[in-house]
């Protein structure tokens, strides 16, 4: 496994893969790698001649006072994270080559950025959007592959890719979750042992609204209160959305069915989770 920081040697090596008839699968991450990631990689490794892990913490996609600064960074780690998942390439470009002075180009897919969140994080997705793109340029990959744990934004890269017309598979992948139903996440590692024990009420709400729908209930407006009831025990967690929508198209639903996604953000303490559960999945 190598590390390439240059952004051309990374280009020079996706071109002449590709040139060579190989496939090139990309897991685009933040770094500070955990075994979600890791799932990703290992289907990559499964799909792709060459496997290569992105790690950046994106400047673009962090609003103003948002923990870009803070952000959890551990490469020895991350390291070892991808190396044991069989990663050939580790690119961890700067931030100062990716967005060198005088950069002015974005991407920015519309109306799926507006809700969820896309409204309590404006211009959030466009950075995503744009670090992707300019990944996808940089590597050049036949496949990329994400999480369904950032649900709105797998929907909004799938979005990207068909309406530009990018030469992407793009793969979206199960949440991982800890053996008490946590997603895992980077910013878990914000959490005090508390807070950590606050934060289950996010897959605890998910777990207890697809149980009454199972059971029958088919009424978002009912399904909803369960989600605040739930979270509203936990004294440190403040609801920041809890919406049913469309599993592909994110529409906002009344009724709910078997393709409706349960989709939350909840701030326990000064960190933000999100989470989201299909409810006809299991
Ligand atoms: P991040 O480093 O947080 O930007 O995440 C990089 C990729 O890993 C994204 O596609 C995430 O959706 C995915 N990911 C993060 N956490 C999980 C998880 N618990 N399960 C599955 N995928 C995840």
């Amino acid at each position: 496994m190598k590390t390439i920081e240059c952004m051309d040697e990374m280009q020079s090596i996706g071109q002449e893969a590709r040139a060579n008839g190989k496939k090139i699968a990309l897991v685009p991450t933040m770094g500070y790698l955990h075994r979600g990631h890791a799932s990703l990689m290992e289907e990559g490794r499964k799909r792709a001649d060459l496997l290569v892990v992105s790690i950046f913490v994106n400047p673009t996609q962090f609003g103003v006072g948002e923990d870009f600064d803070s952000y959890p960074r551990d490469m020895e780690n991350d390291r070892a994270v991808a190396e044991a998942a069989g990663v050939d390439y580790i690119f961890a470009p700067r931030a100062v080559d990716m967005y060198p002075s005088g950069y002015q180009t974005y991407v920015n897919v519309e109306e799926l950025t507006l809700p969820l969140c896309g409204a309590n994080r404006p211009g959030h997705f466009r950075g995503v959007t744009t670090v992707v793109t300019k990944l996808f340029n940089l590597i050049a990959p036949n496949v990329a592959l994400f999480g369904r744990k950032d649900y709105q934004q797998l929907a909004v890269i799938r979005q990207m890719v068909a309406d530009l017309n990018m030469q992407v598979e793009v793969i979206g992948m199960p949440i991982v979750r800890d053996a008490d139903g946590l997603a895992m996440s980077s910013r878990n590692s914000y959490l005090s042992p508390a807070e950590r024990v606050s934060a289950l009420c996010l897959s605890r709400s998910i777990r207890t609204v697809k149980a009454a729908f199972h059971g029958g209930e088919r009424s978002v407006a009912a399904l909803k209160k369960i989600v605040i009831d739930t979270i509203g025990k936990e004294a440190c967690a403040v609801i920041d959305y809890v919406e049913f929508r469309h599993c592909t198209t994110l529409a906002p639903m009344d009724r709910a069915d078997e393709q409706t996604v349960l989709a939350l953000a909840v701030k326990i303490g000064k960190t933000r989770l999100i989470d989201n559960g299909i409810l006809g999945e299991e």
